[in-house]
C-alpha cells in the first residue's frame, strides 16, 4: 500500500517531538531542520505538567525520563510594597511539573530520531507552494499529502498560510534567563510576582535551577550592561543566599500572538506560528504539546478507517478543536499578568482577593487542574 507522504519543517521542540509522536505510524516523514552549527543555543529550560511528561512518555520510545526533573513543590509570592506574600502553595505527594534543559532534551530527540525510519534533511526551505502542496529548499522541490510547518514565531513563509491575520501585542518586555548554581536543600519551583516583572525559578537538577525575570524594555536597556549583576542582586534579595553562581545571560523579547488561521489546503502550521503566550505561567509549549496530541488523535483516527490523508479533515478539525482553548489560555494569560502589574486602583485591594483565592480550595483546585490538563 501506498505510504502517506508527510513533510514536518522545523528542528525546535515543535518539530522535533511532533516527529517521533507520529514516528510510529508507517507515514514516509521527511522531517526538514536548517544546519544550526552557527546559530545561538536555547539556554532555556521548560516546564511542562504532569499531564503532558505523562503523554511524552507514552509516545516517545525510549525517552529519557532522567531529563526530566520532578518538582513537588510549587510557592506563589506577590510583593506587596516590598513584602512577598506567599498567596499560593502546592505542596504534594505527587510530581506536579517536570522541567527539562531544551538544549539537552533537542540533542537527546535527534539521536532519537536516528533510530526512526524518520529521513531527516538539513536544509533551510524557501518557499511553500500551495496549489501543488509542495516544500522548496533552495535545491529541491517535493509534494506531500501533508505538510507542517514549525519554523518559530516569526517565519514570513507563514504570510501565505495565515495572511498574518492574529490577535497581536507588544509586550515591551524581554525574558532575561540564565541558568544558576546553588546550594538550596530540596528547592521548589517559586513565582515571584515582582514590581518589575514576574520571575519565575525552574529547578531543573538538585544543584541548578533556571532563572526566568521578565522585565519592562526601559528596566532591561537601562541595565543591560550589569545584566548580570542585577539579576544576581535581585536573587540574592527574594531567597537569601549568598552563595548563587549565575551562567550565560540569554533573553527574549516578549509578545502575545494568538493566530487566526492554522492551515491552509493541506499545509498546518504549529507550535510557536500558532501562538505565543507571556512566559509567566509557563504555559506556551503545554498548549503547544496538546495541540500535538490532538493532531496524533486525528491521524490515528484517519489511518484506523483506512482513509486518505490527503483528503482529510484533519486540519479543520485541529484547528476547530484547539483554537478556541489556545484563545482562552492566551487571553487568560494575558489577564493575569495585567493583574499583577503596578495599578494604582486595583493595588489596594490585590493583597485582599489573593487572600482571599488563597483560603478557596475550589480556585487551588482549579488552578492546579487548568495548569495540568489546559481547559480540557
Ligand atoms: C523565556 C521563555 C521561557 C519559556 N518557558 C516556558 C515554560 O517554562 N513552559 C512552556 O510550556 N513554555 C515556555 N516557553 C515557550 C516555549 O519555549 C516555546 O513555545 C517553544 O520553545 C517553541 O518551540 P518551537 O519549536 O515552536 O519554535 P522554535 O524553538 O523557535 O523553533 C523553530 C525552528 O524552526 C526552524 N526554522 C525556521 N525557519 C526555517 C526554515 N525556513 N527552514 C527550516 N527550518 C526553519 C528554526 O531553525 C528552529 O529550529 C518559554 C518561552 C520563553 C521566551
Amino acid at each position: 500500500m501506498k505510504k502517506h507522504k508527510i513533510c514536518i519543517v522545523g528542528g525546535g521542540l515543535t518539530g522535533l517531538i511532533s516527529a517521533l509522536v507520529l514516528s510510529e505510524k508507517g507515514l514516509d516523514i521527511d522531517l526538514i531542520v536548517e544546519n544550526t552549527t552557527s546559530k545561538i543555543k536555547d539556554l532555556r529550560v521548560t516546564a511542562i505538567s504532569e499531564k503532558n511528561m505523562y503523554y511524552l512518555k507514552s509516545k516517545i520510545k525510549n525517552i529519557n525520563s532522567k531529563l526530566f526533573y520532578p518538582v513537588k513543590k510549587i510557592n506563589l509570592f506577590f510583593d506587596n510594597n516590598n513584602q512577598l506574600k506567599n498567596f499560593l502553595n502546592f505542596d504534594e505527594n505527587k510530581n506536579l511539573m517536570f522541567f527539562f534543559e531544551n538544549r539537552v532534551t533537542k540533542k537527546h530527540l535527534f539521536r532519537l530520531l536516528k533510530k526512526t525510519k524518520i529521513k531527516v534533511h538539513k536544509k533551510t526551505i524557501k518557499s511553500i507552494d500551495l496549489a501543488a502542496n509542495k516544500v522548496s529548499t533552495s535545491s529541491s522541490s517535493k509534494s506531500y499529502d501533508l505538510i507542517f510547518l514549525c519554523l518559530g514565531s516569526n517565519s514570513p513563509i507563514y504570510q501565505k498560510i495565515n495572511g498574518n491575520r492574529e490577535i497581536q501585542k507588544n509586550y515591551k518586555e524581554h525574558s532575561i534567563t540564565c541558568s544558576v548554581k546553588h546550594q538550596i536543600k530540596d528547592l521548589g519551583a517559586q513565582q515571584f510576582f515582582l514590581k518589575e516583572g514576574p520571575l519565575a525559578i525552574l529547578p531543573y537538577n538538585k544543584k541548578k535551577f533556571s532563572v526566568v525575570w521578565s522585565i519592562e524594555d526601559r528596566y532591561f536597556i537601562k541595565n543591560k550592561k550589569n545584566i548580570s549583576k542585577y539579576l544576581k542582586n535581585k536573587l540574592l534579595n527574594l531567597i537569601k543566599k549568598n552563595k548563587l553562581t549565575l551562567g550565560k545571560i540569554q533573553s527574549y523579547p516578549l509578545k502575545l500572538s494568538l493566530k487566526k488561521n492554522y492551515y491552509k489546503k493541506n499545509i498546518i502550521i504549529l507550535g510557536d506560528g500558532l501562538h505565543v503566550v507571556h512566559p509567566l505561567a509557563g504555559q506556551g509549549f503545554n498548549l503547544i504539546l496538546r495541540d500535538i496530541e490532538k493532531l496524533d488523535e486525528l491521524i490515528t483516527y484517519n489511518l484506523k478507517l483506512g482513509l486518505s490523508i490527503k483528503d482529510s479533515n484533519i486540519p479543520k478539525d485541529l484547528s476547530d478543536s484547539r483554537k478556541p482553548e489556545n484563545l482562552l489560555m492566551g487571553l487568560g494569560i494575558d489577564t493575569t499578568r495585567k493583574f499583577f502589574m503596578s495599578n494604582k486602583y486595583l493595588d489596594p485591594i490585590k493583597e485582599n482577593i489573593l487572600n482571599n483565592f488563597s483560603k478557596s480550595k475550589l480556585l487551588k483546585k482549579i488552578t492546579k487542574r487548568v495548569a495540568n490538563l489546559g481547559l480540557e
